[in-house]
């Protein structure tokens, strides 16, 4: 369980004092798909972040397990992006003259216990693709490999932001799909962010970020097939 409590996060440009997070407190639940929902600017990519250990609040408190992260020096949280978190993106981000397994292998080639590289691809529909090059590979064949770069490691935290931004809607639901088929399948929590509200009904959590600030925080609920979603 990762839990945010009265998380502020707030950045300095010039004179002017931004407020990104105005005292925000949810919850991630391990094997849930955890959606969240915003305008541009409403803070998702900036919480995104603090969950990652990409950044520490500016007060508030971050406990993943047992882990106070939002008390981590910066040799701590490399060693706990390192080992307990994936990132998928937007654009994929695969380095282009690397392999797919090349790719996939850059994810976990520190961590023990994690997947091959051809069992990381199997497991998001593109076995026999090793040694394809991004150049090669579409939109969300891309975006397939970038999430298995990011579950080889068998990662406590899937952070997505953004994972369908660049895809028609009809793959983006595949790619909805599989993260949903990770939640269900693994022990990992799944984040989802989104602008997108239909999205949301996939999910087992919503947070919905307005200016910084929580609007609102719905659990449980029942998640709506992939397929039977109006886009
Ligand atoms: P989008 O949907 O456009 O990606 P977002 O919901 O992810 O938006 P954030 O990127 O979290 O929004 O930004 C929230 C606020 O914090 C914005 O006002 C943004 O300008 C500001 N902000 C984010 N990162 C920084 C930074 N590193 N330095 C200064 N301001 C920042
Ligand atoms: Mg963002």
């Amino acid at each position: 369980l990762i839990s945010l409590t009265n998380v502020v996060k707030k950045y300095s440009v010039g004179k002017q004092e931004v407020i990104a997070l105005d005292h925000i407190s949810f919850e991630i639940k391990p094997a849930k798909m955890t959606v969240v929902l915003g305008p541009s600017g409403s803070g998702k990519s900036t919480a995104l972040n603090m969950l990652g250990g990409m950044d520490t609040p500016t007060s508030g408190t971050i406990w993943a397990d047992d882990q106070e992260i939002s008390t981590f020096n910066d040799g701590q949280l490399t060693l706990y992006r390192r080992d307990h978190v994936g990132f998928v993106f937007q654009h994929y981000n695969l380095i282009p003259n690397l392999t797919a397994a090349e790719n996939v292998g850059i994810g976990s080639q520190y961590s023990r216990d994690a997947m091959s590289p051809a069992e990381a691809l199997a497991s998001v529909g593109l076995a026999g693709r090793e040694r394809s090059f991004p150049s090669e590979l579409s939109g969300g064949q891309m975006q397939r490999v970038a999430i298995a770069r990011a579950i080889a490691k068998r990662p406590r935290l899937l952070l997505c932001d953004e994972p369908t931004g660049a895809l028609d809607s009809g793959t983006g639901r595949t790619v909805i799909e599989l993260l949903r088929s990770i939640a269900d399948t693994t022990d990992t929590a799944v984040v989802v962010v989104t602008h997108n509200a239909s999205i949301a009904a996939a999910g087992d959590a919503t947070v919905t970020l307005h200016d910084g600030q929580l609007q609102s925080h719905v659990q449980y609920q029942v998640p709506v097939p992939v397929g039977e979603i109006d886009w």
